[in-house]
């Protein structure tokens, strides 16, 4: 087994000394908490028996808060303080969620120039997405507490493969709030490849399909060498087991000929609709019965109908698999593996048409509700050192490619995307102009070309640089990635050893959707990008070599007769119209050409610099013109 090993600072046990450490997944519909006993992982449970947990919290008249069943409880008599479906909303902007929410939406202070943060305002107080995640992550982590009846060292909490830095910040500040040791934020696909154990093979390409109640999300994987690279993510934030549900309702409708039902029994409909779907997993045909809330039918459903009924749904999911496919640039027998995740996986006509579209039988011999905690709980074992040496701790790679701006609002990056995290870049830039003082460092996401096309994560100003002339100074930017896909930045001017940093934290984040744009953007625009990249380049070129040649005649025009001058000023003159023409071919030539005019220029200011330096008229000039 090639597998990467990291020893995490402070996280390796002492020998024999067995660490406790739990597996979160944090889901959107239920979470679960999960543990590694005795070398094998299972799910934790309440003092009923329960493993899922709707994510669900209820803010109560008294001040208190219900997790779980007891809030799901409420939804119906108290919606607007029973919060659900709540990672939809973490890492989002005031304008992304308002929308579509039931709730009360409200937005909170932006603060320096970004988004509107959105709260969910209960008769407790507004309510921030991190925070009701908070109260959510509390309670599994109260769950773990009561069956490990131990201290825990810390624990692994799942993601969503496309979630980005603001979505991934949010969940770990969640935790954070929560008082939970966070040891490693893990995607959620990787959680359940590792729970089947796909990563004891030395390689491989698997596809990882997760239909939940409301989410279905595709991503395809590469495992290499102990790192998990994310192919291709793809997905519906709206389609999944919900979707059935409302299908089958709807059907019963249709065929009791029920008219004009009312909010409760349109609920309580949706309700025996989902226990028929979920009866059908182990019957051919389940008897209808309705007797309550004034409704009265009964009827028989079997599983070509209900086949019938969700086809449609499922046809969605198989074409977003397709789409992953294309994008990962990997064909149907390339797929070594399907692993079957959430819920709604359990229906048979669900695995029998992801079949079909692979060509072979998915995993399935996991709970589908419960293998991605599984795979969170292995890797924190693992994290808090309860492995032997030789067994490995596999690693994430960067969703979307981290970069800076630079002049003529390019993105140089810095770290591409699929680099394996945790990781640590850096690259060294240089001022624009003579006597620049201060640099503005934008750190930009995304996979375009042009900084407008990118999505900005942050901005800062590096202060102090040594006046000297363009191209002197020695800026050295790093950009480090931790384990969770988190980013730090900071800038040091080498010389000057003035330095600033700072952590990128964005207050909201990008959709599912976004991303995918993004990627597909970037993918069928790459040769216009690079066409318009390399004018921006021989712009920027050009005009640097302008500002540099105006500065030195300011300086010194008088070692030059008027003809050399006017030679000077018309060849310039010539470059500036190149440069709004945009033709990067002849804004070439026109540099190459200013160039050898302006050599004999450049030659003379040499000499004469160092003989005013030598004869110690100008000592601090000397200094910014040797580097
Ligand atoms: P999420 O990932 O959105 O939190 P889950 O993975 O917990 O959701 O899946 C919930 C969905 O799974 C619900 O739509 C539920 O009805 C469905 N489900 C649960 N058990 C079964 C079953 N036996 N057959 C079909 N669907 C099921
Ligand atoms: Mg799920």
């Amino acid at each position: 087994m090639a597998l990467l090993q990291i020893a995490e600072p402070g996280q390796s046990a002492a020998p024999h000394q067995h660490k406790l450490a739990v597996g979160i997944d944090l889901g959107t519909t239920n979470s679960l908490v999960a543990t590694v006993r005795s070398g094998s992982s299972e799910t934790l449970s309440d003092y009923d028996g329960q493993v899922l947990f709707p994510s669900v919290v209820h803010f109560g008249e008294a001040g208190e808060i219900q997790v779980g069943r007891s809030a799901l409880e409420k939804a119906v008599e108290d919606p607007l303080n029973t919060v659900a479906s709540v990672k939809r909303m973490m890492g989002k902007a005031y304008d992304e969620v308002v929308a579509n929410s039931r709730l009360e939406i409200v937005a909170g202070d932006a603060t320096q120039g970004r988004d509107k943060v959105p709260y969910i305002r209960t008769r407790d107080g507004d309510k921030s997405a991190l925070e009701v995640s908070a109260e959510i992550l509390k309670y599994l982590y109260q769950i773990g507490l009561q069956s490990l009846g131990d201290e825990i060292d810390g624990a692994v909490i799942t993601v969503p493969a496309y979630f980005d830095d603001a979505q991934r910040q949010a969940t770990k500040d969640a935790a954070t709030l929560a008082g939970i040791k966070v040891l490693r934020l893990l995607n959620e696909p990787t959680a359940a490849a590792v729970a089947y154990g796909l990563d004891h093979q030395a390689s491989g390409i698997h596809a990882i399909y997760d239909l939940g109640g409301g989410t279905f999300d595709i991503s395809i994987l590469s495992l290499n060498k102990g790192v998990f690279e994310v192919l291709a993510t793809g997905g519906d934030s709206a389609l999944g087991g919900d979707d059935f549900d409302h299908a089958i309702a709807q059907w019963i409708k249709t065929q009791a000929s029920f008219e004009n039902l009312n909010h409760q029994q349109n609920r309580y409909l949706l309700s025996q609709a989902k226990k028929l779907k979920e009866s059908l997993t182990d019957a051919d045909t389940v008897a209808i019965q309705l007797d309550q809330y004034d409704l009265s039918w009964r009827g028989e459903l079997n599983r070509q109908q209900f086949a019938q009924l969700v086809d449609p749904f499922i046809e969605r999911t198989l074409k977003a698999c397709k789409r992953a496919m294309r994008d990962a640039d990997v064909g149907v027998e390339e797929i070594e593996q399907v692993v079957m995740v959430g819920g709604s996986t359990r229906s048979l006509r669900v695995r029998q048409r992801v079949a079909e579209l692979f060509h072979r039988e998915p995993l399935v011999s996991i709970d589908p509700d419960r293998v991605v905690a599984l795979g969170a709980a292995i890797q924190a074992d693992a994290l808090v050192g309860n492995k032997a040496d030789n067994e490995m701790l596999l690693l994430d790679v960067l969703p979307l490619s981290l970069g800076i701006e630079t002049m003529g609002g390019l993105v140089e990056k810095i770290i591409a995307r699929n680099t394996a995290i945790p990781v640590s870049k850096a690259q060294e830039f240089t001022t624009y102009k003579d006597g620049q003082t201060s640099m503005s460092i934008h750190v930009l996401q995304g996979e375009r070309e042009m900084v407008a096309d990118c999505r900005s994560l942050a901005k800062f100003v590096l202060k102090g640089i040594p006046p000297a002339v363009a191209g002197a100074a020695k800026i050295r930017v790093v950009f480090q990635v931790d384990a969770d896909g988190l980013l730090t930045v900071s800038a040091e001017e080498l010389s000057s050893g003035s330095s600033t940093q700072v952590e990128v934290k964005p207050s909201y984040g990008l959709s599912e959707t976004d991303i995918r744009l993004m990627l597909q953007e970037s993918f069928t625009s790459a040769a216009a990008d690079a066409e318009s990249r390399a004018l921006k380049e021989s712009q920027v070129d050009a005009e640097r070599l302008l500002l540099a040649l105006e500065g030195a005649l300011q300086e010194d025009e008088a070692l030059l007769n008027p003809q050399e001058i006017q030679a000077l000023r018309s060849e310039m003159n010539n470059l500036r119209q190149l440069i709004q023409a945009g033709d990067r071919q002849a804004i070439d030539n026109g540099v190459e050409s200013l160039n050898q005019a302006s050599e004999a220029f450049a030659a003379i200011r040499m000499n004469t610099s160092i003989e005013k330096a030598l004869t110690g008229k100008r000592i601090d000039s000397m200094e910014d013109s040797i580097e």
